[in-house]
């Protein structure tokens, strides 16, 4: 058996080589090994310098401030931070509002202050994964206290308006809070210009190593959090721990190459996508799932009439892809996005998310459409009433 071609995906994105090469300058003793909370001396200072230069790397890719970026272990911390975070800094429990489509990173917390009698309002999407201006206004609350909307979804590709989000729920005084783990590094965005209040940023999603995210804070004026460790008080005590400098560097990197090359990735990574799905309509019974005007360039999500996810992904045998998303795929309850829009249960459980990153070619691309094409007729000739 050969190894599979890998397409990039939701679990595992592999780590850029030339951040991995600022990772090693980092860890060992001819490197920026150092404390960077250790002021007293020159190896606590160059490590210092590193997170500083990864802090700007960060706030620029985001359109933040150097000081308003906030180091944590990833997009799952940086989500509980802001929606636990908010919730922990009023008496009583308020209301928040999310959508349907969310990761589990932002349903699971949200869930979690329910219990604590929170009231939480989750919006519909349209059959394209788009929420609903009108009806986000309508939910609005004179108390509410957080929306929270992510930019990318994870499993469709589909990108919310956020200019329009942020526009409303800055005209009503209410915080609004974007999971950004999809689409940083992928398209353009900018916190302050779209009036994001709290950002979730993950490194793994383009290309940065594992275990290592940010959130954005608002600085002026000053989202109020409570930290959710209590410690060292690093980070201005949102976020206590010692820092770790080489991931942190990683990051960093990882969004200096991701702003210089974004642009041509985007286009390059279109091309195949649009391909792909050109080529998969030849088969019967192919629907698309997700938005054609909004969404990430390198991602499609189909579902296929008669043919189970989980089997066609045995069914490859080139390339390796994960059915839905990666961090649900393990149970086969059908996708909640899916079925969110609009999918019946069968068609939710026949959907492949094929989405092509930095390190596919268009070899990779070719191949992929020939293996799914393969991998139906073959899985079909099986079935009982094929
Ligand atoms: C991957 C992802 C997360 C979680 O990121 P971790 O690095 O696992 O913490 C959260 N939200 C979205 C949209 C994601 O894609």
């Amino acid at each position: 058996m050969t190894t599979p071609i890998y397409l990039d995906n939701a679990a595992t994105t592999p780590v850029d080589p030339r951040v991995a090469e600022v990772m090693a300058a980092c860890l060992t003793a001819d490197g920026d090994f150092g404390n960077p909370a250790s002021f007293s001396h020159g190896f606590g200072l160059a490590a210092a310098d590193r997170v500083d230069d990864a802090r700007d790397a960060v706030a620029s890719l985001a359109g933040a401030l150097p000081e308003e970026v906030v180091f944590c272990s990833g997009a799952t911390e940086a989500n509980n931070l802001a929606i636990l975070g908010v919730a922990g800094r009023l008496r009583e429990p308020g209301h928040m509002i999310s959508v349907k489509t969310e990761h589990k990173a932002v349903l699971d917390p949200l869930t979690h202050l329910r219990k604590q009698g929170w009231d939480v309002d989750l919006m519909d999407v349209d059959a394209s994964g788009r929420l609903d201006l009108a009806e986000l206004e309508a939910a609005l609350r004179p108390e509410t206290a957080l929306v929270s909307v992510m930019h990318a979804n994870n499993e469709i590709g589909t990108l919310q308006d956020i200019a329009a989000i942020g526009q409303l729920t800055r005209s009503r005084d209410v915080l609004l809070h974007v999971d950004a783990a999809q689409s940083a590094g992928k398209v353009p965005f900018d916190m302050h210009g779209l009036q994001i209040d709290l950002l979730s940023l993950c490194a793994h999603k383009f290309y940065g190593p594992k275990g290592v995210g940010a959130l954005c804070v608002r600085g002026r004026p000053p989202v109020r959090l409570q930290a959710q460790l209590h410690g060292g008080g690093h980070q201005r005590g949102l976020r206590s721990g010692t820092l770790p400098t080489h991931q942190i560097a990683g990051m960093g990197e990882a969004c200096r190459i991701a702003a210089a090359e974004m642009a041509d990735e985007a286009v390059r990574l279109a091309s195949w996508r649009d391909a792909l799905w050109q080529g998969l309509q030849q088969i019967d019974g192919v629907h698309f799932n997700g938005c054609r005007a909004h969404r990430l360039p390198g991602l499609l999500n189909v579902s296929i009439d008669g043919v189970e996810g989980e089997s066609l992904l045995f069914a490859l045998e080139h390339i390796a892809v994960s059915s839905g998303s990666a961090c649900t795929s393990s149970d086969l309850t059908p996708s909640h996005v899916l079925r969110a829009i609009g999918c019946d249960a069968e068609r939710a459980q026949g959907s492949l998310r094929l989405s092509f990153g930095r390190f596919n070619t268009e070899r990779d691309a070719a191949l992929a459409l020939a293996d799914v094409t393969q991998a139906v007729a073959r899985l079909r000739a099986l079935a009982p009433d094929g």
